[in-house]
């Protein structure tokens, strides 16, 4: 062991991401060899940025990857001139996982290996970009040997076998600037891994867009030119998909593809996708988003996040400009004026593409399911809000399942003569919403209602307010007086008119119930909008629609129950047999039971319910009293 020689042991996320790969079945193994040359490529392009911004001026030697085969050694090796490792960096970026999505992927891998089965799985591999350590899928042992851009700091070789630790040494003082991952291949992968015309068509297949040179065994392999500064009419749909492919690592044909190229206010070229399924594969690198940007091809910054607006995040490409200068600081992009002149171009380009594959309904439905969600967080772009608002999809009650996506022009092509709003209803799945007792004046009067399912869509709501003039209303809140001008169409009210002694009963009885409930409503009154349900909880005026202030009282933790209004049904037979007892004898106790009841199972169908306790004891009680009174009149009629 050599004086500087140092063994280390890696961590154990690592070994277990090691320990998969090596023994995966996963057949396309080929792709380490992806994972290195774009490693190779961002030392590169890290290498050619400092340069750049005049950190480093002695550049030297053209940028370059290598990759040199030798069948008899049983090697391959990947080079760059790129910007190196420090010893320290070495431990840093290979012996720890740097990158949050390898840590996640491996755990994944072993909780679904626990469970039983790891195949679909495997499949991931390839999507996933587990990076340096996919080598050992390939390889018994490998030295990396590597040279940091930064002054003086001495060469390292790194070794190991992928089966616990690694060693770290000095390497030779005539080391060039740069790495080189030598591959010890495992003997039965030698023929296929050292044999140069095989080794073009994987680069070819995977790395083709990578922009330096790739050579293998000292010939140029990759030839093609940024795609994006190519005109349009050169480039073939088959090109834009390998880009597409080789941007993601996604095999399926984008929804669409955007090639733009704008001279002024600023001049720049973007290639843009707009990808089938979303591309966060388990949904854990939400932040892992953005455009990368280059200034006159040279990489500035990978997945920058000042090009377009978080909701359009599941767009991926590249932009192009000449006119930022290439030392522009990373910190400094999100001030620039060009960079916001860009995001407001793209951005409506964006919207642009999008409102032009509505036309396609199948298209367009895909693109909601995949990205709907992130989409509808755009709530707040108001220099866009009509094409925004014009976008979006909702269900509807005039849909025929909860796969259906209503558009608001749709909606207002559908609304009835005299409608000036636009309903909506927050509810928890389609099938509450349909018995939701808040909407039987709208089915009765044949209103269509949007159906919200997700918090944000009351965001959505909330911020636009209204749309082409139709105020965007919420279900709860829609006056009575503005419902009454459309005429029933079904479930018509069927019940006779009060009787006079009843209609003279009944403002005593709501006044009882006010008094049994206490400060537990804010009033009691009778309903004009309930035809089957015998009460509902409604909102005070003036407030905020019920789901919101659920998510208002989730944000500030409180978990008392909002006081409301109880609407009563004064047409329904419950209410009807209520006001007979109350007629009797006001103070009847069997009174406050009934009223404690109907008050708490308003509660729980609105999920406000904390503890079902009193009201199952309540439920049974009334129950007993109920099957005791039956059993009677059985016998009394003889049983018949
Ligand atoms: P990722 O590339 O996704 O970050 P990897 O496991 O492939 O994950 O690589 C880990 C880190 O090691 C990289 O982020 C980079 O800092 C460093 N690295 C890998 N290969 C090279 C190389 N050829 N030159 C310089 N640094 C490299």
């Amino acid at each position: 062991m050599s004086a500087t020689e140092k063994t280390f042991e890696f961590k154990a996320e690592i070994k277990q991401l090691l320990e998969i790969l090596v023994h995966s079945l996963y057949t396309n193994k080929e792709i380490f060899l992806r994972e290195l040359v774009s490693n190779a490529s961002d030392a590169l392009d890290k290498q050619r940025f400092a340069a750049a911004s005049g950190e480093d001026a002695a550049e030297d030697a053209a940028p370059a990857i290598r990759i040199d085969l030798d069948a008899e050694a049983k090697t391959l090796a990947v080079t760059d001139n790129g910007i190196g490792m420090t010893r320290e960096e070495l431990v840093q970026n290979i012996g720890t996982i740097a990158h949050s999505g390898s840590a996640e992927f491996a755990r994944r891998v072993a909780q679904a290996k626990n469970n039983g089965g790891s195949t679909g799985l495997d499949n991931l591999i390839g999507r996933f970009g587990v990076g340096f350590y996919s080598v050992y899928m390939v390889a018994d042992a490998v030295e990396v040997t590597t040279r940091s851009a930064q002054a003086g700091a001495p060469a390292q070789v790194w070794t190991s076998d992928g089966k616990g630790s690694y060693t770290i040494t000095e390497a030779p003082a005539d080391t060039p600037r740069g790495t080189r991952i030598l591959v010890r291949l495992k003997p039965d992968l030698v023929p296929q891994f050292t044999d140069p015309e095989l080794i073009k068509e994987i680069i070819k297949r995977h790395s083709n867009f990578i922009s330096f040179p790739i050579l293998v065994n000292g010939e140029r392999v990759n030839t093609v030119p940024a795609l994006w500064r190519e005109p349009k009419f050169q480039v073939t749909p088959e090109q834009y998909k390998e880009f597409y492919s080789f941007l993601t690592h996604d095999d399926a044909e984008p929804l669409a593809n955007m090639h733009i190229s704008v001279d002024a206010p600023v001049q720049f070229n973007a290639l843009l996708f707009v990808p089938p399924h979303d591309t966060d594969l388990l949904g854990l690198n939400r932040e892992d988003w953005g455009q990368d940007l280059y200034v006159r091809r040279v990489l500035i910054e990978r997945r920058d996040k000042d090009l377009l607006p978080r909701y359009l995040s599941f767009v991926r490409g590249v932009v192009d400009t000449e006119d930022l200068p290439l030392n522009i600081s990373r910190e400094t992009l999100q001030d620039n004026l060009l960079i916001r002149k860009m995001h407001s171009t793209l951005t409506k380009q964006v919207l642009g593409e999008l409102e032009k594959m509505t036309t396609d309904a199948d298209k367009y439905a895909a693109f909601w399911r995949a990205h709907g969600q992130i989409f509808k967080t755009g709530y707040s772009d108001y220099v866009n809000r009509e094409k925004f608002a014009a976008l979006l999809r909702f269900n509807s009650s005039a849909d025929t399942d909860a796969q259906g996506l209503t558009s608001l022009d749709t909606y207002i092509d559908r609304a009835k003569t005299g409608q000036k709003a636009v309903y909506y209803a927050f509810a928890p799945s389609r099938e509450a919403a349909g018995l939701s007792p808040h909407l039987e004046i709208f089915r009765r009067k044949g209103l269509e209602v949007l159906y919200l399912y997700e918090p944000v869509d009351e965001f959505v709501m909330e911020s636009l307010r209204e749309y082409k003039e139709f105020k965007l209303t919420a279900a709860e809140h829609a006056p009575a007086a503005d419902l009454e001008q459309f005429p029933d169409e079904a479930g018509k009210r069927t019940a006779e008119e009060l009787s006079g002694k009843d209609a003279e009963a009944l403002p005593g009885l709501l006044a009882r119930i006010k008094d049994i409930l206490g400060e537990q409503v804010t009033e009691v009154k009778a309903s004009e909008r309930l035809s089957e349900s015998p009460v509902c909880l409604a909102n005070p005026d003036g407030r905020v629609t019920s789901s919101m202030d659920k998510i208002m009282r989730v944000m500030s933790r409180d978990t008392s129950i909002p006081k409301k209004v109880l609407e009563v049904n004064p047409d329904h037979p419950l209410v009807r047999n209520l006001l007979g007892v109350f007629r009797a004898n006001p103070e009847d106790p069997f009174l406050e039971q009934a009223i404690r009841q109907l008050f708490e199972s308003a509660l729980l169908l609105d999920g406000y319910l904390a503890d079902p306790h009193a009201l199952v004891g309540r439920m049974q009680d009334l129950l007993t009293k109920a099957s005791g009174w039956y059993a009677k009149t059985r016998e009394q009629n003889g049983n018949s």
